[in-house]
């Protein structure tokens, strides 16, 4: 096979039919972003909707707006947007909180819907914080209705029994990149009892999902990330419609009552979606949320989908003709259909060698204990910075240059 040149490259950016998405957004110059999935880039309506939130809306009209620019319906508003991206029919997504937060009352909620079983099955490697509220909500209601029981991957359907509760997992792993089979991994666990929350942190925006279809009982995502709402942006949670007149959740508060403004002193869940609110909404952070969302419009998933694929496995293919790359192995799927929108590569050095990469304006992330994550978002990157950012990584290589006792030093956040 001829070896790919910047010429074909630059043709696939010509033949984007995404390519158009990126004007959108205030990109910093320089600098090639291969870290939308943890830190998704700033569109430019999200800029100017949050100046008008502050100066307009809050410096001017302050409480009115609560009605008159609709900020207490934000978190429909929000959620009925992200229901057309996870293929959620309408009612049954709402925005609020972090998945943290979101994961807590979707598991006292499902573990009240499945009395006599005790066990949270998940996966010993997810992402920590979805394991630690398992634990959490263990400690509070005690080992007798609340278990954790986390396994390896390969061992998961194994350990779908009728003591298992809850099978909660994350759809495209963190790390790897790798996607879980949800229809048939769903099917399986009702077909023994087993209600299935999905946490589709890096799934929600960039693979075509079926939350319905699949028969989903609840899931979680973020919107900062893929969703590109920003730092710290709301959370999402989806509850299926056949649950929710009779699923309770553990953090009831005011938000979630049916008549919040009647204040009154007994609890009353709303009959809908609502129900799983909380608190009063962060209504700057789901501003920007609203118009970050509105980037997806016409946007096709499935066209979403076939870039994610083409950018990473360009990737691949241009890391393989690269000799200085050989030291890198990759530790995500080497199939496509496998891997959501991300490659993993390990090496004993990832961290400093991601450090280098920063400081040359490719701007990845290292996950220990040894990965280099690169994220492919394909609403704003180019072929043609595959191309540039894969001749980067190798010269850091190539020269050593990561060695340098700077890059060693370690921040809090990585
Ligand atoms: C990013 C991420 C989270 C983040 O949770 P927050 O509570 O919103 O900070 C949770 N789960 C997974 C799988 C993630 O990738």
């Amino acid at each position: 096979m001829n070896p790919v040149t910047l010429t074909d490259v630059q043709a696939l950016d010509l033949a984007d039919p995404l390519a158009r998405k990126r004007a959108e957004f205030d990109l910093p110059e320089h600098i090639i972003y291969l870290d939308g999935n943890s830190l998704g880039c700033l569109p430019s309506a999200v800029r100017t909707r949050v100046t008008e939130v502050i100066d307009q809306q809050w410096g001017t009209d302050l409480i009115k707006s609560w009605n008159t620019h609709g900020w207490i319906d934000l978190p429909v508003v929000t959620g009925e947007k992200i229901a057309r991206l996870i293929g959620a029919a309408p009612g049954q997504v709402i925005c609020c909180d972090s998945i943290s937060v979101n994961l807590f009352k979707l598991l006292s909620a499902a573990l009240g819907l499945q009395p006599g079983r005790t066990v949270v099955l998940s996966q010993d490697d997810n992402f920590p914080t979805d394991l630690y509220m398992v634990q959490g909500l263990s400690d509070l209601l005690g080992s007798h209705r609340c278990r954790l029981l986390t396994v390896c991957a390969e061992d998961l359907e194994r350990q779908l029994s009728s003591d298992v509760a809850v099978l909660m997992l994350t759809h495209v792993n963190f790390r790897s990149g790798y996607i879980h089979d949800m229809q048939r991994i769903t099917e399986l666990a009702h077909s023994k009892g087993i209600l299935v929350i999905w946490d589709l942190a890096h799934s929600a925006g960039v693979l075509p999902l079926q939350l319905d279809q699949c028969q989903v009982d609840f899931a979680v995502g973020c919107t900062y990330k893929y969703l590109n709402a920003g730092p710290g942006a709301p959370a999402f949670l989806y509850v299926a419609k056949r649950h929710l007149s009779h699923v309770n959740q553990a953090l009831c508060g005011w938000m979630g009552h049916q008549s919040p403004f009647q204040f009154s002193s007994e609890y009353e869940g709303a009959p809908g979606i609502e129900k799983f609110l909380t608190g009063t909404p962060p209504v700057i952070s789901m501003s920007a949320l609203d118009a970050a969302l509105d980037v997806f419009d016409k946007v096709d998933l499935l066209e979403v989908r076939h870039k994610t694929k083409r950018l990473t496995d360009l990737f691949i293919t241009l890391a393989a003709q690269t000799p200085a790359l050989d030291v890198l192995s990759l530790a995500s799927p080497t199939d496509a259909d496998q891997r959501g929108a991300q490659l993993a590569w390990r090496h004993a050095n990832a961290y400093a060698i991601c450090q280098a990469l920063i400081a040359e304006g490719v701007i990845g992330d290292f996950r220990a204990p040894d990965i280099l994550r690169l994220g492919f978002s394909p609403l704003y990157l180019r072929y043609e910075d595959v191309w540039h950012s894969v001749k980067v990584l190798a010269t850091i290589m190539e020269t050593g240059r990561w060695q340098n006792k700077k890059f060693s030093q370690t921040s809090k956040v990585t």
